[in-house]
């Protein structure tokens, strides 16, 4: 257990170790909050979608198993963030229904699809924190579009049928900024940014129960008495160094998609293809924008304990993948050219997505389409965070600091 009188280091400040370290230092611990970035919320959790999942997009796993294991940190997701930042997400949370649209190459067709949306809507009336999401889900429904609003939308003979689901996402890079303002406005955490962490060792050699030392490029810190990993892509390496082995099979994917802000209000839905290597576009506010094309914006995957860098791309390398996002959205939300017509600022950014599962979306049988395998493990007084999904890391971090205070 830790004590107001402990060391704690918490390596990696993406939404994950941001959350535990917040939650430990209002709790009256101090706290070492380590990154190899300069900033806090840099990487993955800066720049991603902001699904706030309730399970709806693992229709690959019919098992209910992924759905069951997101569920509790989507529906508890707004408190908590609300707590750890002291702002509402309402501002900055999309306003309507997503609508998934089931693409001809889907992994899994439509009325299975439906089916699994019904089930799902079904262990969310039966959750006790229904009532926390962005919108009372407790009784909610899962609608097939008439072919008239499927109409609206698309009129590609690509999209086979169109669900409406009461998901919502919300603007990382938003989020982020809070909560760098928040690690800022916390005396109890010291943050060391610019570190890279090579190495997490017990002092003494074997004993995982005792005090635990660091080592990076900039030398040695340390003793701490507890060390929380929570490096996401760089994760696995360290918990090499500490002695726990990884639990394959994994995997990494750097993924890039665009920021769109428009000079105009525009009036289109959030929409996700699905179930397979597609893409999706949401709406946080009518001005600004995510918009994917998973196989345009996927440029690295990697199955090794260390990934390697991200590719540095060239300006006329990402106005390629730009226009190659548009192309391939427009072709079936033909809405979308309202949104080009209007941009005024894109970027195109991203991260790592590490997976415990391997394979091509495309496929069925990949493990990558069942994504219940994440969580805590333990070596003595070293924990390794699997955050899973951004929506499930805050509630995770606050059951991790529960269980150690
Ligand atoms: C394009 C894209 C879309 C996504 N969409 C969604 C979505 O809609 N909903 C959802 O729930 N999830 C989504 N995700 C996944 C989500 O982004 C991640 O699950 C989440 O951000 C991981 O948070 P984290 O804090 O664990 O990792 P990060 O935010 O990546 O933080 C880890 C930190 O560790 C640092 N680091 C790594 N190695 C070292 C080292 N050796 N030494 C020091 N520092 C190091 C990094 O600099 C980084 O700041 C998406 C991801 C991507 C890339």
């Amino acid at each position: 257990m830790i004590n107001k009188s402990h060391r704690i280091a918490v390596l990696g400040a993406g939404i994950m170790g941001s959350s535990i370290a917040l939650f430990l230092a209002r709790r009256g611990v101090p706290v070492t909050l380590f990154d190899a970035a300069p900033q806090p919320m840099s990487c993955a959790s800066r720049w991603n979608e902001g699904k706030i999942h309730l399970g709806f997009i693992y229709s690959g796993d019919a098992s209910l198993k992924t759905a069951r294991q997101v569920l509790g940190g989507g529906l508890s997701f707004k408190p908590v963030l609300e707590t750890l930042t002291g702002y509402s997400l309402d501002p900055v949370a999309t306003i309507t229904d997503d609508i998934y649209l089931c693409h001809r190459r889907t992994v899994v067709q439509p009325d299975a699809m439906e089916d699994y949306f019904h089930r799902v809507a079904h262990l969310i009336h039966q959750h006790p924190d229904a009532g926390r999401y962005f919108v009372d889900v407790s009784d909610c429904r899962v609608g097939r579009l008439t072919s008239r609003e499927l109409g609206a939308i698309t009129d590609s003979p690509e999209i086979l049928a169109g669900f409406r689901v009461p998901e919502r996402s919300v603007s990382t890079n938003w989020v982020a900024d809070r909560l760098v303002d928040a690690l800022d406005a916390e005396s109890r955490i010291e943050k060391c940014m610019g570190v890279r962490i090579t190495a997490a060792r017990p002092v003494v050699a074997g004993e995982a129960d005792g005090p635990w030392r660091l080592e990076s490029g900039q030398g040695e810190f340390g003793p701490y008495d507890h060390v929380i990993n929570a490096l996401w892509e760089g994760r696995l390496a360290i918990d090499q160094t500490a002695g726990l082995r990884p639990a394959g099979p994994w995997s990494n994917r750097y993924r890039l998609s665009l920021f769109v802000r428009t000079a105009e209000p525009v009036d289109l839905p959030s929409a996700i293809i699905a179930t397979g290597p597609f893409g999706d576009i949401k709406n946080y506010n009518q001005r600004d924008f995510y918009l994917s094309w998973y196989p345009s914006g996927l440029r690295m995957e990697s199955s090794d304990v260390v990934p390697p860098s991200p590719p540095s791309l060239d300006d006329a390398q990402q106005s390629a993948i730009q226009d190659d996002v548009l192309r391939h959205l427009e072709a079936l939300l033909p809405g979308v050219a309202k949104i080009r017509r209007q941009s005024k600022s894109v970027a195109l950014r991203g991260g790592w997505v590490f997976a415990a599962g391997q394979g091509e979306l495309s496929n069925p049988d990949s493990t990558l389409h069942r994504r219940s395998d994440f969580g805590v493990f333990r070596l003595g007084r070293y924990l390794s965070v699997d955050t899973g999904k951004y929506s499930t890391a805050p509630s995770m971090a606050l059951d991790i600091v529960n269980g150690l205070i």
